[in-house]
């Protein structure tokens, strides 16, 4: 069985970058199977540090070939710039396979999400603005764009500009009242993605069935967490793709059966981006503190620069991730970020209506849940540059594993620190 999954169990940012950074070293091909350039891997190596929005990890590894899955919804503006941010910083330049299936993120999706936001004003979703829901919305609706389509004559990309704009401009004019769009300038737009995309596009599909058949070592590499997956997430504070493991076989075209391990991130204390349901969420100078120290330099999204919501560890929420990913193994992440506190508080229950439950709800009922809070005690030193699980504090070891036996997957690492040598091994 040749393929692993790195998922997020969470809300997303766990740090599943550094982890799929240094699989991806062993790696044949890593794939990007869902979502857009709206999240962010921070990736820290030999060439400096990398904010990586849609390109996959594997950019660093000149022998790995990067897939866009037909799953994801691609810019091509950001796959223009994070291409120049890599030649800057002399990083070799990385083999990329484009999804002729993939959907294309437009200018007026970016638009539309913009001023979605701005029509529902306090009601919005946090959106990051980087038009991922109106193009995953054009994709259900068959109205996107596949890469493919990129590659037809002038006159075809001509016809579908002026059917999409009609309908587009409707909506600008008499919903957002903003100006139109032009069809002659998004069939300009669209000319000079083919100039800029021809070299990349291609039938990963077949590709990938063949690497499967040739027993290639693949990656596939989740964006967000279970947490925000469309289906399973906190709907609808979601993004608007499927974030599990599962959805890897769809998003990138493989055979389910052959994603034989598949590794959820969940990080040692909780952190979120944009609203929605947070049930072991905590404010004020105690939020200040722990956002400070977590992550590297603090809990700051990668994409938009806000600060992150900070909560507990949440073990009700982390098991259900772990569950909905059908996790093998759980990495367990940013442990290091705990070593100022005396003691840790980790959400054990929710009480809703009177009742404690250790099952997470849907939505409605989640939003009643509060936190069942046990407090573990701190190990309170430094523990970056530990390799040897066994040299851990007796403290932060029964840490990990009263997590792990809540959550009743094997812990196969634990990082410890924000580098990628950073990492225990169990
Ligand atoms: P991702 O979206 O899941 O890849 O998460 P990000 O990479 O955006 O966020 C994780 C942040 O934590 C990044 O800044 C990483 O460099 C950092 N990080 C990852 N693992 C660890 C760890 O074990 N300890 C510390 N201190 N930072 C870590």
């Amino acid at each position: 069985m040749s393929i692993t999954a790195i998922v997020g169990a969470n809300w997303g940012d766990e740090g599943k970058g550094k982890l799929t950074d240094a699989l991806a070293a062993a790696a044949d091909i890593v794939i990007r199977f869902q979502g857009g350039a709206n999240a962010g891997h921070t990736i820290v190596n030999q060439y400096g540090k990398f904010a990586l929005h849609q390109l996959p990890s594997g950019v660093f590894h000149s022998h790995v070939v990067n897939v866009i899955g037909n799953g994801a919804v691609f810019s091509p503006e950001n796959f223009r710039d994070e291409l120049a941010a890599l030649e800057q910083a002399a990083v070799p330049r990385p083999r990329l396979l484009l999804s002729e299936r993939a959907q294309l993120v437009m200018p007026y999706h970016k638009l539309f999400d913009a001023y979605e936001e701005q029509r529902l004003a306090g009601r919005s979703f946090g959106s990051t603005r980087s038009g991922i829901a109106p193009a995953y919305a054009d994709k259900f609706a068959k109205t996107g764009f596949q890469l493919c389509e990129l590659l037809e004559a002038d006159s075809y990309l001509a016809d579908k500009a002026a059917a999409v704009c009609a309908v587009k401009n409707t909506l600008l004019e008499h919903l957002y009242h903003q100006p139109l769009l032009d069809p002659a300038a998004v069939a300009a737009t669209l000319r000079e993605y083919r100039e800029l995309l021809k070299p990349y596009i291609g039938d990963s599909f077949a590709y990938l069935h063949q690497a499967v058949r040739e027993g290639k070592r693949i990656l596939l590499e989740g964006q967000l967490g279970a947490l925000k997956d469309v289906d399973f997430g906190i709907y609808p504070m979601v993004t608007s793709s499927n974030t599990i493991a599962a959805y890897g076989a769809v998003g990138a075209g493989l055979p389910p059966g052959h994603i034989g391990r598949i590794i959820a991130v969940v990080k040692a204390y909780s952190s979120a981006v944009g609203g929605g349901e947070f049930v072991s969420e905590i404010f004020g100078e105690q939020a200040d503190e722990l956002r400070k120290r977590g992550g590297d330099g603090g809990e700051y999204g990668a994409t938009t620069g806000r600060p992150r919501r900070m909560g507990w560890l949440d073990l009700v929420a982390s098991r259900y991730g772990v569950r909905v990913q059908s996790a093998t193994e759980v990495a367990f992440t940013v442990l290091d970020a705990l070593s100022y506190l005396p003691q840790i508080p980790v959400c054990v229950a929710y009480e809703i209506d009177g009742e404690q439950t250790t099952d997470f709800p849907a939505t409605p009922r989640l939003k009643k849940a509060r936190p069942v809070l046990k407090v573990l005690e701190g190990w309170n030193c430094d523990i970056r540059g530990v390799s040897d699980y066994h040299k851990l504090p007796q403290a932060a070891r029964e840490y990990i594993e009263f997590a792990e036996r809540f959550i009743g997957v094997p812990f196969s690492s634990i990082g410890n620190g924000p580098r990628r040598e950073h990492v225990i091994r169990r």
